[in-house]
């Protein structure tokens, strides 16, 4: 496996691969890599000749006062799961690398980053959109491979992947969850034991939202009154918000039809987390 730091040097390994006639994965990270990356990327490398993941702390992505002078690093440890996994290269750019003195130019998607994480974190899918660009233009691959404990931010970039034409298939892959149900993240490292024992009201709120579906409650709010009533209970856990929306457009759902996002993030002591669930009507026609 190979590590580059250089984008100069991962543009000429990418054109390399192309020249060779092999296609690329492509699975973009934050590093403090867990079994949710590793899912992606397992898939990733099933599906095309070379298998490309980055690992960078995209500074842009994160608001004042957020953690990203304290996000897990460890590099030493990545490395040897990556390698696990069969990944080829590691693109692993410096701060400096990819926003140099005079940096200027942002990408911004308008519509589906204004709800859930965009209202809560003003910047953040600017950010994201930009680093994303910048990487597909840098390791130009055939496949994109993002999660679903994203929805938003993978949803977002299959637009703008569109919308700009860059190219990459996007991929969305399931929520990989810990025994217990708690959805794996770098940021669960954060937690205290106390706070990993809060946080599964997050799975759990969800599991609640998914049984009065089932038993055929169709009024968003009244789901998302109940959620919020159990999220109350746990003394350690604050709501940011929760959100019913059609999973399409994020368009507020208070009568449920077709295919919707439930998605909430929840404030355990300083960290944030984030969960969501897809639920469609059996009875829809929508595919
Ligand atoms: P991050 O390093 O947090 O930026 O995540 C990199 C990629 O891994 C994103 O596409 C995430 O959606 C995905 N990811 C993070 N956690 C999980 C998880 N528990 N299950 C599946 N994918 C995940």
């Amino acid at each position: 496996m190979e590590i580059i730091a250089r984008i100069s040097r991962m543009q000429a390994r990418s054109q390399q691969l192309k020249r060779e006639g092999k296609s690329i994965g492509f699975v973009p990270t934050m590093g403090a890599l867990h079994e949710g990356h590793l899912s992606l990327m397992r898939r990733a490398r099933a599906e095309n000749d070379s298998l490309i993941s980055s690992i960078f702390v995209n500074p842009t992505q994160f608001g004042p006062g957020e953690d990203y002078k304290t996000y897990p690093r460890n590099m030493d440890q990545d490395r040897k799961l990556a390698a696990g996994v069969g990944v080829d290269i590691i693109f692993a750019p410096s701060v400096t690398e990819m926003y140099p003195e005079g940096y200027a130019t942002y990408i911004e998607v308008d519509g589906l980053t204004e709800g859930l994480c965009g209202r809560a974190r003003p910047g953040h899918f600017r950010g994201v959109t930009t680093v994303v660009t910048k990487l597909f233009n840098i390791v130009r691959p055939d496949r994109a491979y993002f999660g679903q404990k994203d929805y938003q931010q993978a949803i977002v970039i299959k637009r703008m992947t569109a919308d700009l034409h860059l190219g990459p298939e996007i991929i969305i892959m399931p929520i990989i969850r810990e025994p217990d149900g708690l959805a794996m993240s770098s940021r669960n490292r954060y937690l205290s034991k106390e706070q990993r024992q809060a946080a599964l009201v997050l799975s759990h709120s969800l599991k609640k939202a998914e049984e009065m579906l089932g038993r055929g409650e169709r009024d968003g709010e009244i789901i998302k009154d109940q959620m919020a009533q159990l999220i109350q209970q746990e003394p350690l856990a604050e709501t940011d918000y929760i959100s019913v929306v059609d999973s399409d457009d994020l368009t507020e759902s208070t009568e449920i039809k077709g295919q919707v996002l439930i998605a909430l993030a929840v404030r355990i002591g300083r960290t944030r987390l984030i969960d969501n669930i897809l639920w469609k009507d059996p009875n829809s026609t929508k595919i």
